[in-house]
């Protein structure tokens, strides 16, 4: 079945949905997105998931052509059109057509998108059994270089990694910043627990600063789960009780294995399942809602 698309004011058939080869978006990049989820006719962190795309937008100097109001709409409107109360969101702006330069300035108008499509769970015994992961080479992108909280279309640092995990076999990668200490994993953050603490990098040791992860902390110390975000090294995960992440699509992942070290028990903890049951709490009653 086709679904409706969103892109630059119209709703329209996804055979319809064609952005110009021009798009700087497609050749260099420059753009920004979100991947966002609806559960139980809400849009999940919705505010938030907006707030992180104007803010990654203003840092790259890009014009979104519609207001934060508007691109809430934008969202709701599109899972309407498809009829879906549970779905994933991709919500994109690119820098717009322009020449074949890079100068942002030959580019006057942002394209915006949105696509919803329903989603498939990640089967239950990936929750069970736990996720086995390694460290790989390809270090997180250098703040000062490409600033990880800036959620751009270029995803390149991310995808080398995951090309590592593949080569080796895995379904994930832990990636280090520039000094060492763990960053955050291809596409999600990165908790550990030890002795009853969770512990997950500080935003400034360059990472993506998650939804989920927020609202994972959120729900941690709502249940008096005390949460530090220090720097930590691969030495800790390894000696960690738990390590689990944190993402939009994943929701919240246990991760059993890291380059050949069983983490704990080898199994999923139970720090993990009670956050994962609070989680699947908020989810049903957050966000604004689709149909009324
Ligand atoms: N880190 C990276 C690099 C990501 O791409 C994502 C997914 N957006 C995350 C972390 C998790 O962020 P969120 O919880 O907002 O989905």
């Amino acid at each position: 079945m086709s679904l409706i698309i969103y892109l630059d004011g119209k709703y329209v058939p996804e055979e319809e949905a064609v952005v110009s080869v021009f798009d700087h978006g497609l050749l260099y990049g420059d753009g920004v997105f979100e991947g966002i989820r609806a559960y139980n006719n809400r849009v999940f962190k919705l505010s938030e998931h907006l707030e992180r795309l104007y803010e990654s937008a203003h840092t790259l100097a890009l014009v979104i052509p519609i207001s934060i109001e508007e691109m809430q709409e934008v969202v709701l409107e599109t899972l309407r059109r498809n009829n879906l109360r549970d779905a994933y969101i991709r919500l994109v702006v690119t820098r717009g057509k322009g020449d074949l330069g890079l100068d942002p300035r030959k580019c006057p108008r942002a394209t915006v998108f949105c696509i919803a499509a329903s989603i498939q769970l990640y089967p239950e015994e990936l929750y069970e059994q736990g996720l086995e992961m390694i460290t790989v080479a390809t270090r997180r992108n250098l703040s000062e270089a490409c600033n990880p909280r800036v959620k751009s279309l270029n995803y390149l640092n991310n995808i080398y990694a995951k090309i590592e995990a593949n080569l080796a076999g895995v379904p994930e990668a832990i990636m280090l910043n520039q000094e060492g200490y763990v960053a955050e994993a291809t596409g999600d953050n990165l908790f550990l627990v030890k002795k009853g603490k969770l512990i997950t990098p500080p935003i400034h040791a360059g990472l993506l600063e998650g939804v989920t992860r927020n609202a994972v902390i959120e729900l941690a110390r709502n249940k008096g789960i005390v949460v530090e975000e220090k720097m930590f090294t691969r030495h800790d995960v390894y000696n960690a009780d738990e390590c689990f992440l944190t993402g939009t699509a994943a929701e919240l992942i246990p991760c059993v294995r890291v380059d050949g070290r069983a983490i704990g028990s080898g199994k999923p903890g139970e720090v993990f399942w009670g956050l994962l049951k609070d989680f699947r709490e908020l989810t049903k009653v957050d966000g604004p809602v689709i149909f009324e």
